[in-house]
């Protein structure tokens, strides 16, 4: 079976792009390696996307994969290993196969960035973890340390704050990349302290669970003892299954033009694996519905 277009990628950009492709009538299949709703599924409050003046981020993914669904759009939870050229389009080799597409959608979003310390890997799931909203519950009155200084780490603290009883804010700069408004909030809140400009030296450990962090605080060095940490320190674009040149920025996002055209014909992206300013989850769905669009409209 040939698909007229695949879409590599079930968080937003992805499954709006399969609402707009589906209602066409056309053959279409989203793969997804890990789990839909990709990063926004993970983020605990939303009050920024229009008409859902408070939401989370799994909710608001739940409603949009059931949409995507019911109009007939194929989920299949695979991983895309290898995405080729053919004479008339495109074959994609999953963990469940080949298979054949006339247009394909890249909307695979971006890979959660590490520190890249130590033991990091061995008390990932024992003190330290990258999703406040997965894990954030098992810190219930202990102490907890949220790194990062965009809108992902604001957020963690905001969802912490009436569990956690004590939360650092540590960010390695004293400028924010997070919005003021938000920032301000968190500011507000008594039980948590912000400590910049640190960084994070060591995760310290006993018994393979993490008991603290040394950090360097503006020179000077520092134990804080801990029960968690959430890293929330961004996420950057990995696109290795792509067995042809594509263009793409200086720091590796793939470059598109307004109708989500990438430089290969057939080919499109949308979603926070695109080059530009604003990763929100309202213009992803947008880049998604212009990218299914195109995909409806631009020849063979
Ligand atoms: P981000 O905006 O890229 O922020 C990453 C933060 O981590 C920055 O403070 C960065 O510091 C820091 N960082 C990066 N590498 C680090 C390292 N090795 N060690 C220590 N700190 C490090 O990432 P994000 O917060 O995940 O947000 C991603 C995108 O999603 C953004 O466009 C954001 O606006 C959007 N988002 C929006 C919402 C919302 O509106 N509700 C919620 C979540 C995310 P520097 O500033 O020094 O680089």
């Amino acid at each position: 079976m040939k698909l007229d277009v695949a879409i590599i990628g079930a968080g937003p950009a992805g499954l709006t792009a399969g609402i707009f492709v589906r209602r066409a009538s056309l053959k279409v299949a989203c793969f997804e390696k890990l789990a839909f709703g990709g990063q926004a599924a993970l983020t605990p409050a939303i009050d920024n996307f229009p008409a859902y003046p408070t939401t989370d981020g799994f909710t608001l993914m739940q409603n949009l994969l059931n949409q995507a669904q019911n109009l007939g759009v194929k989920i299949e939870y695979a991983a895309v290993n290898k995405l080729s050229k053919t004479k008339s389009g495109f074959v994609l080799e999953t963990s469940a196969g080949k298979i054949e597409a006339k247009k394909v959608i890249i909307a695979c979003g971006c890979k959660i960035r590490r520190l890249g310390l130590d033991n990091e890997e061995k008390l990932t799931g024992h003190g330290i973890s990258y999703c406040a909203s997965c894990d954030g519950s098992f810190f219930k009155n202990k102490v907890v340390a949220v790194v990062g200084g965009g809108n992902s780490a604001i957020a963690d603290v905001e969802y912490l704050k009436n569990i956690a009883k004590k939360i650092y804010l540590i960010n390695r700069r004293d400028v924010f990349r997070a919005g003021e408004f938000q920032l301000n909030k968190v500011k507000g809140y008594k039980n948590v302290e912000i400590i910049t400009p640190a960084t994070i030296s060591k995760f310290c450990e006993n018994g393979g669970t993490l008991t603290g962090i040394d950090i360097n605080h503006n020179g000077h060095a520092k134990h804080i003892n801990l029960d968690g940490v959430f890293l929330a320190i961004g996420a950057y674009p990995e696109i290795n299954f792509l067995d042809f040149e594509i263009n793409k920025d200086s720091s590796g996002y793939i470059i598109v033009d307004n109708n989500m055209q990438t430089s290969v014909k057939n080919l499109y992206a949308c979603g926070d694996i695109i080059s530009k300013n604003f990763r929100q989850i309202i213009n992803a769905c947008a880049e998604g519905a212009t990218a299914g669009n195109s995909c409806i409209y631009s020849e063979n």
